[in-house]
């Protein structure tokens, strides 16, 4: 990862590059930096670098000599990307962090004052980020807290890259809350759970922590979380079929599927004899009647049936809305897909969900990429 800083407090970058993981990296050349000293660029008898703004007064760091410095970072490099912290730019995420990390050359322009000219912005600038809805003196804080959510993408900076993982965002669930000795401070017992050395049980509380944590504090991460790995039972499939339903391609892309999401093996549910017989050795599960999948399931008591709605139906959500409602749910998950009408033949917790116009038409298979892409897929 290559960066350049222009700024004109070289010291504080300095210092905040040589300190723990980060300069540690730095020092293995896992990351280059390159902290470029803004006032370096100065004009005139007084280096200077600002100017008052026309119209308000406030004073500006002007446009030549920002080109300059920007100029010189740009040395060596044939793909650079420019960045500019502002309380007026794009709120800073997890998945902002990871497009970034993939450019060659990242170069960040401190502002500070008024800013900087917005001609400069409009013509050099690619992206303007911000810290958060409040206005700092400087965009040096602004350009190290992005430099240091960067580097723990890089391998070996965050000591466990598991930890990265699941920590807050990545996978755009909070994390779960952490406790360490001594195990009892001021009458706080910390979780016995997570004394008791059972790992299933410690992950499995984990999990619920880290859902029941986003769901109440932050519910908006919803839409677009990760959520594969915190739902708490098995997932399964179903396909109703019928002859014009059912190809041999079918089953070879919901087979990927299936690998991709982590799928049980898929249930294929049949009244025609015929198709059961043609499709046995499919290797998936081909059943006469519905309710037979409850011979299958691990704690068919405990299964969610999501029926997924060619049009907006009674009792049919959205599909952030069923993500939050598989997130709530304590068991497995049963995704139904079908091309026709059909009714369950046995009682259990239901509804749909309806995901776009224009569904009815699509093949099975391009119905299920769509479903899992949205409900399970990262975003
Ligand atoms: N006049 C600007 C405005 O209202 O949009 C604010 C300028 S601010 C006082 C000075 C510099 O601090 C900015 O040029 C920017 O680099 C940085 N800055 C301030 N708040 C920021 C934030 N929330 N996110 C990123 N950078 C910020």
């Amino acid at each position: 990862m290559n960066l350049s800083i222009i700024t004109i407090f070289p010291d504080l970058l300095g210092k905040f590059l040589s300190t723990g993981n980060l300069g540690r990296s730095l020092e293995r050349g896992d990351i280059r930096a390159d902290v470029i000293n803004f006032r370096d660029f100065g004009t005139g008898n007084y280096k200077q670098l600002d100017d008052y703004a026309f119209g308000s007064g406030g004073m500006l760091f002007a446009a030549p000599q920002l080109k300059q410095a920007l100029d010189f970072a740009k040395k060596g490099f044939e793909n650079n990307f420019v960045l500019y912290p502002s309380p007026q730019g794009q709120l800073l995420s997890q998945e902002l962090i990871e497009s970034l990390y993939n450019q060659e050359h990242l170069i960040i322009i401190c502002g500070h004052y008024e800013g900087i000219d917005e001609r400069f912005v409009e013509r050099y600038v690619d992206l303007e980020f911000s810290v958060g809805d409040c206005v700092l003196t400087g965009g040096e804080i602004p350009a190290m807290a992005l430099i240091d959510s960067l580097s723990r993408l890089v391998p070996g900076v965050v000591g466990k890259s598991r930890a990265v993982v699941e920590d807050s965002f990545y996978r755009g669930m909070l994390d779960n809350p952490h406790y360490t000795r001594p195990a009892v401070w001021e009458n706080l017992e910390v979780p016995e759970i997570l004394l008791n050395g059972n790992e299933h049980e410690i992950r499995k509380w984990r999990r619920s922590l880290a859902v029941s944590r986003t769901l109440t504090r932050r519910p908006d991460l919803i839409a677009r979380a990760d959520i594969r790995d915190y739902i708490s039972g098995e997932i399964y499939l179903a396909l109703i079929a019928n002859e014009n339903s059912l190809e041999t391609q079918v089953f070879a892309d919901i087979e990927r599927l299936r690998v991709i999401y982590g799928l049980e093996r898929p249930f294929v549910i049949s009244g025609n004899r015929d198709l059961r017989e043609r499709f046995k050795n499919s290797g998936f599960r081909i059943l006469g009647k519905f309710s037979r999948i409850l011979e299958s399931v691990k704690a068919p008591e405990k299964l969610l049936v999501v029926k997924v709605c060619d049009s907006p139906e009674k009792n049919s959500f959205h599909y952030v809305e069923v993500k939050r409602k598989i997130l709530e749910h304590d068991g497995a998950v049963l995704f139904v897909l079908s091309n026709e009408k059909f009714a369950l033949d046995f009682s259990c917790e239901t509804f749909g969900v309806y995901l776009q116009e224009d569904f009815a038409d699509l093949s099975l298979s391009f119905k299920a990429a769509i479903l899992f892409d949205r409900i399970l897929g990262k975003r």
